[in-house]
């Protein structure tokens, strides 16, 4: 690409209206343009970077075995009464209406669709394990759009949905998915980590998150020295507390800060400790981001039962409940919902979380803020720990005395999920298995923010010069500068060349030929983050060499065209 030719709009200012290095340099580099809140038009250069992103993860979720589609944007409300989430997805659905005045919403994410497609395309066991994805356009309506194209309302999401017989299979593709994550997140030069997502009160399904380590992500994470173990005591913006105004209102009431809350979940704790269950209570919000308390009963490494107890104490009162309501609410045949992590690593978590709650749970009833994630149960497993938890802080000794508890800031860029059977019952998606009899698949999701990993990586990868981009995501991976290009034919015709023979041995390369003066043709070519780059002068040519700059590097150095095509092959 020669620069003169192709649209480049860097700025000196700092925009104001940036609160991360991410935002301020994608706008100063000129990378994207604010329509509205939460949407953005993607320049050349930014659409570049963004392309490099969907390549990666489309070659790699390919290689994974994992099979292309594409589904629409806008899903009809029908589908979405099926599963029930028409009315319990809340504020974040974009509800829209056609000319008849029939319901659609602009899709947030694709379960509902990707099974609408399955019930249409599956019959038999033999077209099993399948995995569809798509790299497509979301719409969220975000309750706080903030950081640029980081939380955006419109953004590009890759979405797979995985179709299987039996739990083990799906058990096989989840392990499939998370080495591929790994592996796309590896291919794009980031430094992340992947971590434990516990779905709050919602025990037993299986989830990781993918973090990039940056300072300014929404999301604390956990980390045990150790052992392996890591985790996600989201501190995150709520998915959705809009629709249940009143709940949030409410919970804003409660008259209990951080550490009533605590000893009140302790309290919860001994009632149920006393019966025959261990038990542990899990605070934080449900599915939707309503602000909720809610009691878990653990038995041995099992959720056994939940509740929530604004439902036992009724919105904007609330209580603790009594052993009695407690044991009416749950029932003499608590259900089986899943397992819980093995013990050490609960103590873990539970440490931080419980760290970070003393940190910040006061404010989290916030609109916008919620606490999830937390689970009591595997965190503390003694109430008279809670007197401690004030004064957890990075560096501590873990409680069982083994390995220390770190603290990082995570943005979260991909989330693999085992679904189960939840969509694919309420949709009734049935298969033939081998003897002929109708079988309900279970399902996995794995998400990656396509979009959100562009301004992920630029909080990971930059100076006070701009963005340094890893090699696998930048707009060109080299550049030819020319000093003074009309000036002197000879110069410009050797840079042509030069840009010629680089993009022939497959170096993307683009000419800067635009006939700035070095200082501002150099701080562009900083600021968009270009890993390599040349310079063509007359003294250079000359003396038989080009200038050698790599991004990172604080000196150039004189290399003749073998030494440079060595360096950049
Ligand atoms: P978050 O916790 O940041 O709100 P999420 O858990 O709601 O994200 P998922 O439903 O897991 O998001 O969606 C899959 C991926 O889509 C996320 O891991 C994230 O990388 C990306 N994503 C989600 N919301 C946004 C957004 N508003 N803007 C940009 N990317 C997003
Ligand atoms: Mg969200
Ligand atoms: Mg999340
Ligand atoms: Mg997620």
């Amino acid at each position: 690409m020669r620069l003169s030719q192709f649209h480049l709009h860097t700025s000196k200012e700092t925009p104001a209206e940036a609160e991360i290095v991410s935002h301020k340099l994608m706008l100063k580099a000129g990378m994207i343009r604010k329509l509205a809140a939460g949407l953005y038009t993607w320049s050349p250069l930014g659409l570049r970077v963004l392309r490099k992103v969907e390549r990666a993860v489309r070659e790699e979720m390919n290689a994974s075995g994992a099979i292309e589609v594409l589904m629409p944007s806008v899903q009809p409300r029908e589908l979405w009464e099926e599963t029930g989430r028409w009315e319990k997805f809340g504020g974040q659905l974009l509800k829209i209406q056609d000319r008849k005045e029939a319901w659609y919403c602009y899709g947030p994410t694709h379960e509902e669709v990707i099974t609408d497609f399955a019930r249409q395309e599956l019959s038999s066991y033999k077209q099993l394990p399948v995995n569809f994805y798509q790299i497509q356009t979301k719409f969220r309506d975000e309750i706080r759009p903030r950081f640029g194209v980081m939380r955006a309302r419109e953004f590009l999401m890759k979405d797979a949905y995985s179709f299987h017989l039996s739990d083990e299979d799906l058990g096989v593709e989840y392990k499939n998915m998370y080495d591929t994550y790994g592996r796309i997140f590896t291919r794009l030069g980031l430094k992340f980590r992947a971590v434990s997502a516990d779905s709050g009160a919602i025990g037993g399904a299986v989830s990781h998150e993918f973090h990039v380590l940056a300072e300014s992500g929404e999301d604390a994470l956990a980390f045990h020295s150790g052992s392996d173990y890591a985790a996600n005591v989201e501190l995150a913006q709520a998915a959705e507390p809009a629709p249940r105004a009143a709940a949030s209102e409410a919970m804003r009431k409660v008259d209990t800060p951080t550490q009533k809350t605590c000893e009140d979940v302790a309290a919860l704790m001994g009632i149920a400790l006393q019966r025959t269950v261990k038990s542990v209570a899990i605070i934080g919000a449900d599915a939707d981001g309503n602000a909720q308390f809610v009691l878990a009963l653990v038995r041995g490494d099992h959720v056994v039962n939940e509740i929530k107890l604004s439902k036992l104490a009724g919105l904007g009162e609330y209580r603790l409940a009594t052993e009695a309501e407690i044991v009416a609410h749950l029932g003499s045949e608590p259900g089986f919902l899943g397992p819980v992590a093995p013990r050490k690593a609960i103590r873990v978590i539970a440490d931080r979380s419980v760290a970070a709650m003393a940190d910040f749970v006061v404010g989290a009833n916030e609109a916008g803020y919620h606490l999830a994630g937390i689970n009591w149960g595997r965190d503390l497993a003694e109430p008279d720990v809670v007197a401690d938890i004030r004064n957890v802080v990075e560096g501590d000794i873990a409680p069982d005395g083994e390995g220390t508890i770190g603290l990082a800031r995570g943005i979260e860029v991909g989330h693999v999920f085992q679904l189960g059977r939840k969509y694919a019952e309420a949709m009734k998606l049935t298969v033939l298995d081998a003897n002929g009899k109708a079988a309900t698949p279970a399902m996995g999701c794995y998400g990656i923010g396509v979009s959100r990993i562009v301004a992920a990586a630029i909080e990971q990868n930059n100076d006070d010069n701009g963005i340094i981009w890893p090699e696998a995501m930048a707009p060109w991976q080299a550049v030819v500068c020319v000093i003074n290009p009309k000036g002197d034919a000879t110069v410009a015709q050797a840079a042509q060349d030069l840009y010629a023979e680089l993009n022939a041995a497959g170096i993307e390369t683009a000419l800067d030929d635009r006939g700035l003066r070095p200082g501002a043709m150099f701080a562009d070519m900083e600021l968009i983050g270009i890993p390599h780059r040349i310079v063509v002068s007359e003294r250079g040519l000359a003396s038989g060499t080009f200038e050698y700059r790599h991004r990172r590097a604080s000196e150039a150095e004189n290399l003749d065209r073998a030494a440079l095509l060595a360096r950049l092959g």
